[in-house]
């Protein structure tokens, strides 16, 4: 069984970025699992919520609204302070997603790019950095040796991905996008179906017609940058995330 595990910061992450590409490889037969550090409490969309427990309650149940939708074998929403990844603990965060690394044994990982992706949301980044050390560090028994001791193995993924795109957006402080090396193209029924799984964060509604305008008129692929591998290689465009991958533990 071949597993794909996805780091986000925000719900509506997993849909925007990540949406089409769920969904294929789920409805391929590989299990799909996504882990959200934030639950979103600091939104300037905030629908009825009257707080930010309120909000944060809200935005969840969006989260697995929108990940049922798009097939996602297993959905969590991690506890971390929206607008504040960059003032956490970095050992802290990566010894979390390290774990998860570990329990899940992915053999893909996606995360947003260092840029923090076309908003340069420095949450974005965060998960970027965050993810990309628990790719390296999860395979290494040196690092946080603690999580070994109850039967936890250490698991070395075979690829990392950063979503990544091919527009900037304009009157935009400038920000340098990693470089496409995949391309998903989506099927109309995956567009369809991502845009769904997007309107499934209600709250966000004032975003929606945006969301789906660039979606339909400009945006019908998804693509990626490969940014670690197990086997050395040289650059390649790929069309498939799992090109190469073995299926082995
Ligand atoms: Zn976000």
């Amino acid at each position: 069984m071949l597993r794909l595990l996805c780091f986000t910061a925000h719900p509506d992450d997993e849909a925007g970025g990540f949406g089409g590409t769920l969904l294929r490889y789920s409805e391929r037969g590989i299990e799909t699992h996504v882990v959200c550090l934030t639950p979103g409490q600091a939104a300037t969309h905030r629908g009825p919520a009257q707080s930010d427990d309120e909000l944060s309650a809200l935005r969840r149940g969006e989260f697995l609204a929108s990940c049922k939708l798009l097939k996602v074998s297993s959905a969590e929403v991690l506890d971390y302070p929206d607008g504040r990844l960059d003032r956490q603990d970095f050992h802290t965060v990566v010894a979390d997603l390290t774990r998860r690394v570990r329990q899940i044994r992915p053999h893909v990982i996606m995360s947003l790019g260092t840029e923090g992706a076309v908003t340069a949301h420095p949450d974005h980044s965060m998960v970027a950095l965050f993810a990309t050390m628990a790719f390296h560090w999860a395979g290494r028994t040196n690092r946080f040796p603690d999580q070994l001791q109850n039967g936890l193995q250490p698991h070395q993924t075979q690829k990392l991905y950063y979503a990544t795109a091919l527009f900037t957006m304009p009157g935009r402080q400038p920000v340098s996008l990693a470089p496409t090396t995949a391309v998903i193209e989506l099927e109309e029924r995956e567009i369809e179906t991502k845009i769904a799984a997007f309107k499934s964060h209600t709250s966000q509604a004032p975003l929606f017609g945006f969301f789906e305008e660039m979606v339909r008129k400009r945006r019908r692929m998804e693509v990626f940058h490969l940014a670690n591998s197990i086997r050395p290689r040289k650059m390649e465009t790929e069309t498939d995330l799992f090109a190469g991958v073995e299926d082995a533990g």
